[in-house]
């Protein structure tokens, strides 16, 4: 082997040998509460399809219906030619959804959040980000060159005291509003009151929070009554949504500003018109069917009062994500091939997407999933941690 290949062939190895190796499940059915697997049905605990959307036939029209009008693809970056009309009607959409005054569509959350970041600091700017947030944010801030400070998580006093120190002409705090591997929300009123106080954007990813928080699934800003001039609101398309894009929302001026400068808006081809169709329709759907959030609200509950009743110690949280924290990874992922065995779909999160030593089973609930479902997860999480 030459040495070029020897070096991938060693860090591969390492991987294996710290159980760190992925692998990926070929799933043969659309994604849902309940997935096949080589063959054999599982209960899906392990996606991020809150609300069961991903494979909704009414969602399934409104794709065909704008591949008819509109075909199935943009075919240039939005600035050039591929802002097509649907594209101009979801960023409405989107923005009287949030109660913002002007939204924008991104390719993901991923290029959203990179774009975001990386626009609105430059070298002289001072970016506080949270110590759990998703690997976006931090890759967004190390692509802007600002000047990173990490706080704590959830540390408002902390983040207070740093921002006091800062004297960068531009401050940023950026956080996951819904936190991705312990399905905890971030403190939003006092950040903002933070970031009024000291002139800093507020910068929140809520991935994990539309279509799941707030008593019209709108998100974490419905959740906590909050608007601001000063919040950039990013929301994804892929999860609870069911589609697949993202959009980022806030004062008309910060919106332009994003449509002018962030290069992953700029260099990348504009979304496929079905994703804005789709994306619409979810919306609708949210206000048409409240059946899709007040199902998972009660799996939520369910699964929460099912822990408690086994005697269960761990965080339970208000939002679909419901972390069990395990330490070692050999031990979530066994634990995570147990329940498999028994039918349950529970990934094992492994460093580095979680810090080292805080390997966990990541439990996802979908309102899809019927009551047994949560109480036989809850029964086989007992025995399966108390041994
Ligand atoms: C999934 C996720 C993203 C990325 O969004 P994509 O649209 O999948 O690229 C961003 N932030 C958080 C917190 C996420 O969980």
């Amino acid at each position: 082997m030459d040495p070029a290949a020897e070096r991938l062939a060693l860090g591969l190895a390492e991987l294996e040998r710290r159980d760190l190796r992925r692998a990926r499940r070929v799933v043969e059915s659309p994604q849902g509460s309940r997935v096949r697997v080589n063959g054999r049905v599982l209960v899906n605990f392990s996606s991020n399809d809150y609300l069961g959307l991903a494979s909704d036939p009414r969602l399934a029209d409104a794709a065909q219906s704008a591949i008819e009008e509109y075909g199935v693809g943009a075919g240039a970056s939005a600035l050039v030619s591929g802002h097509l009309r649907i594209h101009e009607r979801a960023e409405e959409r989107f923005a009287w959804f949030c109660g913002l005054p002007r939204a924008l569509l991104f390719g993901s959350g991923y290029l959203a959040n990179l774009g975001i970041l990386a626009a609105l600091a430059d070298r002289d700017a001072h970016i506080f980000s949270d110590s759990l947030n998703h690997a976006c944010l931090i890759d967004g801030a190390r692509l802007s060159r600002a000047q990173v400070t990490v706080y704590p998580h959830a540390d408002v006093d902390a983040l207070a005291e740093g921002l006091a120190a800062s004297k960068a002409p531009v401050r940023i705090v950026a956080t996951d509003a819904v936190f991705s591997m312990d399905g905890d929300i971030a403190p939003v009123p006092q950040l903002l009151e933070l970031c009024e106080r000291h002139d800093a954007w507020l910068v929140i990813d809520d991935a994990h929070g539309v279509g799941v928080l707030g008593a019209g699934g709108r998100g974490t800003l419905e959740h906590f009554g909050v608007r601001s001039p000063r919040i950039v609101y990013m929301a994804t398309l892929g999860k609870a949504l069911g589609g697949y894009g993202a959009f980022v929302a806030g004062e008309a001026r910060v919106v332009e500003w994003l449509m002018q400068r962030a290069r992953t808006y700029i260099y990348s081809t504009a979304l496929p018109p079905m994703a804005a169709a789709v994306a619409m329709r979810a919306l609708e759907l949210l206000d048409e069917d409240p059946s899709l959030l007040a199902n998972l609200h009660r799996r939520i509950g369910e699964l929460r009062s099912a822990l408690v009743r086994g005697g269960f110690r761990g965080t339970h949280t208000q939002t679909a994500i419901q972390p069990a924290i395990l330490g070692p990874a050999a031990r979530a992922v066994e634990v995570s091939t147990r329940l498999a065995e028994r039918g349950m779909l529970v990934p094992a999160i492994r460093p580095p997407t979680v810090p080292e030593g805080t390997s966990r089973l990541r439990i996802s609930l979908c309102g899809a999933h019927r009551p047994e479902e949560i109480e036989a997860l809850a029964q086989a999480l007992h025995e399966h941690l108390a041994a």
